[in-house]
């Protein structure tokens, strides 16, 4: 049977992919340490777990809820957006999905017609291209200078009569990049300009190292929310990735499509999993605060290691956000033999039995992704195969 062509184009997840594997050889009882996923490894914090019992306990999660989640659950997200960004979303303006994956997949479907063209910075988090692709739209790449950032200039390069939409990631998975307030500013500015959606991908907002600062696209001004929609989700924040809650805030005639859009592929996101997100907007922050300083010790301990690997460069220096190092390995490549960032990557794996990501999976070749999303002692570990097997190769 001809199976779906629009479906014959997508690639599966790299991500997923290196994980699988890496996954296949611990069960065979090799000892792999996987850099290759993007969740945190700590567990729910305790009064998010406690939320989620009580719901199943006193009956609430039995039933279907609203298509676009609970009205506490909007309500909650409301009020931690205004908290932190100081913009008031109505809860109609609001639509929680299974994931912030979810939630662009939904957008995108509503947003694109044939052939719309939506811009990617690259790197880019693998999944925006090919949900891009589901919906029948074209992804088109945005060059950046070698330390990930792009210009008004560099959009404008790309820019034709059918660019729809602008994703804007930050901070950025792989590259943990995060936009000044001037460059949102003037990419706002031209989107507004030339009738171009932001989709501003904030999953990472919470996970800032080092004294580096973040601004929301929410913090510009109202005279650019008519061209802007905010995706956002408890996965990074709260170490919640396998409850499965994100959201898409933005103009109502979009969250109200994307509504009908989720009432005819989902129902409605786990309710459990709704009661588990009220508590982690809206109760105790303080958890979010100990994972973050967490994170911030093993990247200022592991940074410095990898920077001293052979062939590993960082441009950009140490990243300000999320929880990857994305470097450029292009003289590793060079010093090894390898072709290209997808046979070094394998061969990570199979020889020292390291998983980590190819960049051409964020369309960047010459660069890998490393999670730093794991404890401190695998991390040396980790660090010492990588030395060792850049020593045996050299
Ligand atoms: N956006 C980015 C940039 C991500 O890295 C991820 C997860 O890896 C997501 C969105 C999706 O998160 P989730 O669907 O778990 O909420």
């Amino acid at each position: 049977m001809e199976l779906s062509r629009k479906v014959m184009q997508i690639q599966p997840s790299a991500t997923l992919q290196v994980s699988s594997m890496a996954k296949q050889m611990l069960a065979d009882g090799i000892d792999v340490i996987n850099l290759g996923i993007g969740e945190p490894d700590y567990q729910t914090p305790d009064n998010i777990k406690q939320a989620a019992i009580e719901s199943i306990q006193n009956g609430q999660s039995s039933f279907y809820t609203p298509a676009t989640g609970l009205p506490a659950l909007k309500q909650a997200i409301s009020h931690r957006i205004e908290a932190d960004h100081g913009h008031h979303f109505d809860p109609q303006q609001i639509v929680v999905t299974d994931g912030a994956k979810m939630a662009l997949f939904t957008l995108f479907q509503v947003i694109l017609n044939p052939d719309d063209e939506v811009l990617l910075p690259v790197p880019y988090w693998v999944s925006y291209s090919e949900q891009v692709k589901l919906a029948g739209g074209r992804p088109v790449e945005v060059a950046t200078d070698h330390q990930f950032r792009f210009t008004v200039a560099d959009l404008e390069a790309q820019r034709t009569a059918k660019t729809k939409a602008l994703v804007l990631n930050s901070p950025q998975n792989p590259s943990g990049l995060v936009f000044s307030r001037d460059e949102l500013t003037a990419i706002l500015d031209w989107a507004v300009e030339h009738d171009v959606l932001v989709v501003a991908d904030e999953i990472y907002e919470k996970l800032l190292y080092n004294g580096s600062s973040f601004t929301s696209v929410l913090e510009l001004g109202d005279q650019h929310l008519d061209h802007v929609v905010l995706i956002n989700g408890v996965s990074k924040a709260y170490s919640m990735t396998g409850w499965r809650i994100g959201y898409a805030a933005g103009p109502k005639e979009i969250m109200a499509k994307m509504g009908v859009v989720l009432g005819h592929a989902a129902s409605n996101p786990a309710a459990v999993s709704q009661y588990a997100a009220i508590e982690a907007f809206g109760g105790d922050q303080s958890s979010v605060a100990k994972m973050r300083a967490g994170f911030e010790e093993r990247l200022n301990e592991w940074f410095p290691l990898m920077a001293a690997l052979p062939g590993f460069k960082f441009p950009a220096g140490k990243p300000a956000g999320a929880f990857y190092l994305f470097p450029d390995i292009s003289e590793a490549l060079t010093l090894t033999g390898y072709p290209d960032s997808m046979a070094f990557a394998q061969a990570v794996l199979q020889d020292a039995h390291v998983g980590i990501v190819p960049g051409e999976a964020f369309g960047l070749a010459g660069h890998v992704r490393l999670s730093y999303a794991t404890d401190l002692a695998s991390l040396r570990k980790a660090h010492q195969r990588l030395q060792k097997f850049m020593d045996q190769k050299i």
